[in-house]
């Protein structure tokens, strides 16, 4: 936190802190080789998601006091501070420091908290087969002329918020947003992806959807190394229902696969096989296991 090592429960700042206005970002560093074992980490896509946290700095009126490099030398020092040896969670938090402006402010804190979590991805994936049923959420996503979900500012959770909560009351798992136009969006905190006679379909970045890391990284392996066609379109909610497949991707999410939307099934087969396959090829390019993947892996020493 701003420079130094801290334990979590001392790494306090005021209740008058406007951590409201603040930005982040949501990284992941997988084991080498399995990840579902323990060993030496690599942090996934280091430069894609700094660059996005710069973007989202520059439209929230954040200047970040420290170089990328410093950032990334701040996240090892993190993750070896906690003596992490399995898959772990990176969040690097700005915000404005209160008293300095606020919406015009001058000052940051920078705080790289991290820690483990349980990857749905690899082989005995307990989580995989599990029935998860959506709900296309009465609350639009909102919109790049009012509050742009392209930067990952707090402030857009309050809308994934709403969804979600709703989602609960009306006993779903999650919620999928339409934008204001009436098209598919993306998840509470995802991206989404149909299957469709062999076809991958995935919402553009005009559909009110965060820039996601993830979604761009898939279209390019999915079509490159998988060998499907994938089409970056507007998508209708009759289309999603229709899917033969559907997942949501991120950082968060990794492949997530969706049994039902708005109760009705989806497809043939859950998880269906371009779901399996598209997961499997990600866990391994995760693990260090495809060569040509080497570059987006910042190792953790
Ligand atoms: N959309 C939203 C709303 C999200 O919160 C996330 C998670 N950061 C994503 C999409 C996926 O983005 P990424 O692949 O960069 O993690």
């Amino acid at each position: 936190m701003n420079g130094k090592i801290i334990p979590t429960e001392d790494a306090l700042v005021s209740a008058m802190e406007p951590i409201y206005l603040g930005i982040f970002e949501g990284i992941k560093a997988y084991v080498e080789g399995n990840v579902r074992s323990s060993g030496k980490l690599n942090i996934f896509a280091w430069k894609p998601h700094i660059d996005r946290l710069w973007r989202s700095a520059a439209v929230n009126g954040i200047t970040i006091p420290y170089t990328k490099e410093e950032l990334l030398q701040g996240t090892i020092q993190s993750i070896k501070a906690n003596g992490f040896s399995t898959n772990c969670y990176i969040q690097p938090r700005i915000w404005p420091k209160a008293g300095t402006g606020r919406y015009l402010a001058s000052e940051f804190h920078v705080v790289i908290p991290t820690w483990k979590f349980d990857t749905f991805l690899g082989e005995e994936n307990p989580h995989f087969d599990d029935e998860r049923r959506y709900v296309i959420s009465s609350w639009r996503r909102i919109s790049s002329d009012a509050l742009p979900p392209q930067a990952k500012s707090w402030a857009n959770y309050a809308n994934s918020g709403l969804a979600i909560r709703e989602a609960a009351r009306l006993g779903y798992d999650g919620a999928i947003f339409l934008d204001r136009r009436g098209f598919v969006s993306e998840g509470t905190g995802a991206c989404i992806m149909s299957v469709r006679a062999g076809k991958v379909i995935t919402p553009p970045v005009t559909a009110s959807i965060l820039e996601s890391v993830t979604r761009g990284f898939f279209i390019k392996f999915i079509a490159e190394d998988l060998d499907l066609p994938v089409e970056v379109r507007d998508m209708t909610r009759v289309e999603l229902y229709a899917s033969d497949e559907v997942f949501f991707c991120g950082t968060g999410a990794e492949v997530t696969p969706v049994s039902s939307v708005d109760n009705m099934k989806i497809g043939e087969e859950y998880p269906g096989p371009v779901t399996r396959k598209i997961a499997e090829h990600y866990s391994q390019i995760l693990a260090g296991g495809i060569g040509k993947y080497q570059y987006m892996l910042e190792p953790v020493e």
